[in-house]
């Protein structure tokens, strides 16, 4: 975002004319070397974050104590952080101390990873004082000083490396794997919800397969009998269907994770429970085992049928599409279209021919809810002259039904007339 660049820019200026030092750093510095997508830009400073908030008009006291200030710069939010040291880290997570240093390569240490440890200036001139820039040429993660240290230190670390390592497709440096299966039990000290974002960021890069090997390798969600790893449950489809998870796209994200959980052969019912104790939104373990639930009926319900029977399919299909809803059916017909393109070529044309079948049924409902019935309940009630009960909401689901397979048109006559008939 060449906008974003230009005011983070001006930042960087004003900070300079003021004699301080600045720099962009870490994540933006490594995905402008990476020529990927820069989302959003941190810099680093000398100043102090009273200076910070003294030189910019819209500031926002974002982090103080760890020296954080967002300026706001036509509307684009920057964290500027004072250069500082972290020291004696409590429970194997936090920094108890946080002293201000006065360069930014002192600063760069504290940083996990090599890649991570970089800093760019605002005439361009790179500080790479531990060789980020050649190990991301190599392809690798490796951390900044010992990593059994750097692992003690913050726990997540070990998580963020594996996650680093998924993204980008990049392997962990021998010396960062050793202190990661050594120092893996304190995964146990980082809280549920950082591991699930990390978890998250892993399963929606562009190689989740390769993270889901390297945390099952490492062991390191072991003590929480990670479900998104058991590795001994895999069966012959199951791992198909891992392998798949590379042609999903990323968005939305429980397409992915719908997938995994069946891969690992896990029911929508047990799906649901296991997501939420992971801390994951109600409505994200909601839609994950609502297209898991969706999966499950529909593939009962063809295996019970002759394969040859397409009415009664394709009566079966809107059966379940009204259940599920539309936005539910669309998520499962997306997933499939990328489940049927990653499967072999020998059942594909068969399997092909099927999607394409439920995709023309899916486009040929006429009503999904009872709202866009040409009747209401109360038509149906003068009609016959009854008062109502428990039998009209079932027969306004019938009807619903009947004119979302096509047997009887969505017009007020027809349905009547169809009404009249069976209620005499
Ligand atoms: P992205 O935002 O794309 O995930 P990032 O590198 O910007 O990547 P952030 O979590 O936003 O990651 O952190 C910004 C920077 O802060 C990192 O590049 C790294 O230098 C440093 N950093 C973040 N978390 C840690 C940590 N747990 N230990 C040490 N340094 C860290
Ligand atoms: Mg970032």
């Amino acid at each position: 975002d060449p906008l974003m660049q230009h005011q983070g820019e001006k930042v960087l200026k004003t900070l300079v004319k003021s004699g301080h030092s600045a720099y962009f750093v870490g994540g933006c510095v490594r995905d402008e070397l990476m020529g990927r997508p820069v989302h959003d830009m941190d810099i680093a400073t000398s100043a102090k974050p009273e200076s910070v908030m003294d030189l910019f008009e819209r500031t926002i006291p974002t982090g103080l104590q760890h020296g954080t200030v967002t300026v706001v710069m036509g509307d684009y939010p920057f964290e500027v952080t004072t250069f500082r040291k972290e020291s004696h880290y409590e429970d194997h997570r936090h920094p108890a101390a946080v002293e201000f240093v006065s360069g930014i390569v002192e600063d760069l240490q504290r940083r996990d990873f090599t890649m991570n440890a970089m800093a760019r200036s605002l005439e361009g001139e790179l500080t790479d004082p531990f060789q980020g820039l050649s190990d991301i040429r190599k392809g690798v993660i490796r951390c900044v000083g010992k990593a059994e240290e750097r692992f003690d230190e913050d726990a997540l670390r070990m998580m963020r490396a594996i996650r680093f390592a998924s993204v980008f497709g990049y392997r962990p440096v021998k010396s960062l794997w050793r202190a990661l299966i050594n120092g893996r039990d304190k995964i146990t000290y980082v809280a549920i919800e950082r591991i699930r974002a990390e978890l998250e960021r892993l399963l929606l890069g562009a190689y989740p397969l390769r993270g889901l090997e390297l945390l099952r390798r490492s062991q390191l969600l072991h003590h929480a009998k990670a479900p998104f790893i058991e590795p001994c449950k895999l069966t012959r489809e199951g791992a198909k269907r891992l392998q798949a998870l590379d042609y999903m796209p990323a968005e939305p994200q429980e397409l992915r994770w719908s997938m995994l959980l069946q891969g690992l052969a896990i029911a929508a019912a047990e799906a649901e429970v296991i997501m939420k104790e992971w801390t994951f939104s109600n409505q994200v373990a909601m839609t994950t085992s609502q297209i898991m639930r969706f999966d499950e009926a529909w593939n009962e319900i063809r295996a019970s049928l002759e394969p040859g029977d397409t009415e009664q399919l394709r009566r079966s299909w809107v059966e379940i599409e009204l259940q599920y809803g539309q936005t539910i059916s669309r998520l499962w017909l997306d997933r499939q279209s990328r489940w049927l393109a990653y499967l072999g070529e020998e059942d594909r044309a068969a399997q092909l021919r099927l999607q394409k079948e439920e995709m023309q049924w899916h486009l040929a409902v006429p009503v999904h809810d009872l709202k866009e019935l040409a009747i209401r309940g109360g038509d149906v009630l003068t009609t016959l002259g009854l008062k109502g009960g428990p039998w009209l909401g079932e027969l306004m689901k019938r009807l619903l039904l009947l004119v979302a397979v096509g047997d009887v048109p969505n017009e007020k006559e027809a349905l009547l007339e169809y009404v009249k008939a069976v209620v005499k």
